[in-house]
């Protein structure tokens, strides 16, 4: 699909002259644009309230500085990050990601993303994103900790558990949401659910940890068997070994699939007889190592240097879980070529728009990431409603709550995707569904 409609084609011309460092971001705001263009045609009244111009302007961006000294007692400076993107439906909620190749554009396009997703989520929540260009990598828990409260001692101000709710992303997991957490605590002096993902002794919900994973194969399911399929006896390819990876391939294996890679950034494991997770669980929740440990508990699998790699074993569906643009046009046909039919993405924009054009051009299930691993935010959503209650809810029920969630969503996805005469297409139908509840309460609220 391509981008005709004039008044959107001007309105990305003026996004790309305000945001020209940006890639990323634009690359985001273009895809949902491609997708908006029959909705903008039967909706005047949404042109004429300005939602689209203000839609891809964050209500606030605050950059700053995060000083912390090291182990050698060397001072070290990173930039800190927090997009507040859109809180038409609720407060901003979003992660914050910890990697060297955070910049405003990577912020930018996942704040943006976030505003759809948590629309789709059926919750009140808006949308923001944080991070910051710190590397976690080979730094000892003292330096994590030192880093962590002192970015807090800058973020606190601008949070809150009815303001802004920042979770984990790349980099950030329970250790460092405790971590902020803590120094919340002591500069406000309140105990609130101002950060989702927390420890389980202390606010945080069962569940959370496993929820985008999980998600993203109950929402899977969905789409499998709208269309006649399910994971059982299927294989699967499921890039990354953090988080989303982990949880994605506990679920896909307990749904009848076999799994037979996990990748990170330096390469990628092959296991035919299907991944061991206990072993991947050891090895990087346990022991924070690299994903070519694996081979040290069984031997007969295979490492391969390079991440890239991971998308030319065959397959009949690809999860990738890692990062974003980590599958390109050339990994799409690889997969395609081999006899990949679905192509579902837990980690956030996961495919180049090339990537995106050989699913459709070769007829494969796509199931879009805004739609695909909402459950992780949907389960902070539910981590908050806890949090309010002063209560917390059996692992079993916030699964179930979970499950009927991503259910919901992929329904949502094919509803609109049809009623838009673009059946099949749950890129459209997610970007459209999750659009329409932000668009109309954006215009009921007038030109803020
Ligand atoms: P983690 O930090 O737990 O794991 C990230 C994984 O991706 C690691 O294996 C990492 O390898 C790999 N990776 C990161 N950057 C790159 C890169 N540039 N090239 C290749 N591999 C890379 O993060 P999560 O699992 O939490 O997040 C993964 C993705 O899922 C992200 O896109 C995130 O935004 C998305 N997501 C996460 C949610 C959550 O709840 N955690 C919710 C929704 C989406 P290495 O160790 O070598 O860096």
């Amino acid at each position: 699909m391509k981008l005709t409609n004039e008044y959107l084609v001007n309105v990305l011309e003026q996004v790309k002259k305000r945001n020209p460092n940006e890639p990323e971001f634009i690359q985001a705001v273009t895809e949902v644009f491609v997708t908006l263009q029959p909705v903008i045609e039967q909706r005047p009244d949404l042109v004429a309230s300005g939602v689209i111009e203000r839609l891809v302007e964050p209500e606030r961006q605050i950059i700053f500085r995060v000083p912390w000294i090291d182990d050698n007692g060397n001072v070290q400076v990173n930039r800190g990050f927090r997009v507040q993107f859109n809180s038409a439906i609720g407060p901003y909620k979003g992660g914050i990601r910890l990697h060297p190749s955070v910049n405003l554009s990577i912020i930018k396009f996942l704040g943006f993303e976030q505003t759809f997703k948590n629309s789709l989520t059926t919750l009140p929540m808006g949308g923001g994103k944080g991070g910051s260009d710190f590397d976690p990598k080979g730094k000892s828990d003292a330096e994590i900790m030192k880093f962590c409260q002192s970015f807090m001692t800058e973020l606190y101000r601008h949070i809150g558990a009815d303001l802004d709710v920042p979770a984990g992303d790349i980099g950030v997991g329970a250790r460092e949401v405790g971590y902020f957490f803590g120094q919340y605590k002591r500069i406000r002096n309140e105990f609130t659910g101002v950060l989702t993902g927390k420890g389980l002794t202390y606010g945080g919900s069962l569940a959370r940890k496993q929820a985008t994973g999980y998600g993203l194969c109950y929402y899977t399911q969905e789409m499998l068997k709208a269309n006649g399929k399910s994971f059982d006896g299927q294989t699967v390819v499921i890039s990354g070994s953090g988080n989303v990876a982990i949880y994605a391939c506990e679920k896909a294996t307990e749904l009848g699939a076999k799994v037979v890679t996990l990748s990170d950034s330096n390469g990628y494991i092959y296991d035919k007889d299907g991944i061991d997770l206990d072993a991947v669980k050891q090895i990087k929740e346990v022991e924070r190592k690299r994903i070519s440990e694996y081979l040290k508990y069984r031997p007969n699998a295979e490492y391969h240097e390079g991440s890239k790699g991971v998308w030319t074993v065959k397959c009949d569906i690809a999860l990738p879980c890692a990062t974003q643009n980590e599958l390109d046009g050339e990994g799409a046909l690889a997969l395609a070529s081999n006899g990949c039919y679905c192509v579902s993405e837990g980690a956030n924009m996961p495919s180049t728009p090339e990537a995106i054009s050989v699913y459709f051009d070769k007829k494969m299930l796509y199931g879009p990431a805004k739609a695909a691993n909402a459950g992780g935010v949907a389960t902070s959503g539910l981590e908050m409603t806890q949090n309010s209650m002063r209560l917390s809810w059996t692992f079993e029920e916030v699964d179930e709550k979970l499950h009927a969630i991503m259910v919901s969503i992929f329904k949502a996805c094919d509803e609109y995707s049809k009623a838009y005469g673009m059946p099949g297409n749950y890129m459209a139908g997610a970007n459209i569904a999750g659009f329409m509840k932000v668009a109309e309460s954006m215009k009921a609220q007038g030109a803020v």
